[in-house]
């Protein structure tokens, strides 16, 4: 039996989006693995997770209040938007809502290098048919990053909360510790701990986001994909990756376009490639042959030329992929398959050896008991 997705959450069912929000955040920091030693802690984090997914979309959130079922949860495995949308390894550990929270409680400030106030780039791949390719197409893409606060606007600012001068680094953000040792004194200096190496800390912090400025969220941004974009081309969206620290300059998100192969078409550049199969009269005769193209409905006039024989490549010009910032387009190439009948009926057969008769080519002409059988049926 699946658990209440608002029980999971633990809000009520009329439950305000801010409600949930918050409600998800606190569960979070409960439950991630870092903080929770619980053996079941990931699971209830993933069930967290699910749960935050369906309850956050309102389109997802009414389904589930009128059929009680999770949408899309037969077709499985993403919670992120219909598994369009892949984590790009890009920073070397990938982001997933666990590396969003490690980062938020504390991961970088551990690190021997100051607590960088800017956000960094995050990189997501985007999966793209060729049609959406050819047609141009606006894709949701769906992901989690560190957000700026929306109690704070990013300020980190509690009610009457300021500003300070680290008092344990006095604002140089870093602390020089003296050892005495047999060599002589020794001076080693660090990261201050206290303010992470930025210097100052803050005096009554914003409890929603303790002071960061910056909350782990999901994030829903649509992408405007443009006309004939290339396979690992990028799109830069600026200011949505992670925020920055106490409202200081946000990172990027960077989306890497990856087309899926084609049931039919090969893109080489800006043409593509298919094949047809052609009969050997087709072939022999030359012949107007129709194909599907790139376009929804399109359909392309493929000259079959007289004598067109196997492997032969036919261009159609202009019916390729529409070219990236242009409004022209590439060529089609069709390679030809010429296709020998398996089987003929009697009469093909006649015609064929008056055929071979006319070109004084020899043919078998001793029939198999079996063809014979299957003549008499014809
Ligand atoms: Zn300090
Ligand atoms: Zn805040």
């Amino acid at each position: 039996m699946a658990k209440d997705l608002y029980e999971v959450l633990g809000v009520s069912r009329d439950a305000t989006e801010d409600e949930i929000k918050k409600a998800f955040r606190r569960r979070a920091r409960e439950l991630h693995p870092d903080v929770n030693k619980a053996a079941d802690a990931e699971d209830q984090f993933k069930e967290l997770n699910e749960a935050y997914d369906v309850l956050s979309d309102p389109q997802k959130r009414s389904a589930y209040d009128r059929f009680g079922t999770i949408p899309g949860a037969a077709g499985g495995g993403s919670p992120y938007g219909g598994g369009y949308v892949d984590f790009e390894d890009l920073f070397g550990g990938g982001f997933g809502m666990g590396d969003i929270f490690s980062s938020f409680f504390g991961g970088q400030a551990t690190g021997r290098t100051p607590m960088r106030k800017e956000g960094r780039d995050m990189g997501v791949g985007l999966r793209l048919t060729l049609e959406e390719v050819a047609a141009g197409a606006k894709k949701e893409i769906v992901y989690d990053r560190l957000a700026p606060c929306p109690d704070c606007e990013g300020s980190g600012l509690g009610p009457d909360g300021r500003e300070i001068t680290c008092p344990d680094c006095r604002g140089q953000g870093r602390v020089v510790t003296v050892q005495h040792t047999f060599l002589g004194d020794m001076q080693t200096s660090a990261t201050c701990k206290t303010c992470g190496g930025t210097g100052h800390t803050i005096e009554n912090p914003c409890p929603e986001c303790e002071g960061q400025g910056r909350v782990p969220d999901r994030q829903r941004v649509t992408v405007e994909v443009p006309v004939g974009i290339r396979d690992s081309q990028q799109l830069r969206l600026s200011g949505f990756g992670e925020a920055g620290m106490h409202g200081a300059r946000p990172g990027d998100l960077i989306v890497t376009c990856r087309i899926q192969p084609h049931e039919f078409f090969e893109r080489d550049g800006d043409n593509l490639h298919a094949r047809a199969n052609v009969s050997i009269v087709q072939a022999a005769l030359g012949a107007e042959i129709e194909l599907d193209g790139i376009f929804e409905d399109e359909k392309v006039l493929v000259r079959i030329p007289e004598g067109c024989q196997n492997e032969q490549v036919v261009r159609v010009k202009g019916y390729g992929m529409p070219k990236f910032r242009s409004e022209s387009r590439g060529d089609m190439f069709v390679h030809v398959n010429v296709v020998v009948p398996k089987k003929v009926t009697k009469r093909q057969r006649e015609l064929l050896e008056q055929l071979a008769e006319e070109l004084g080519e020899d043919v078998a002409k001793e029939r198999t008991p079996f063809q014979k059988l299957r003549d008499a049926f014809n």
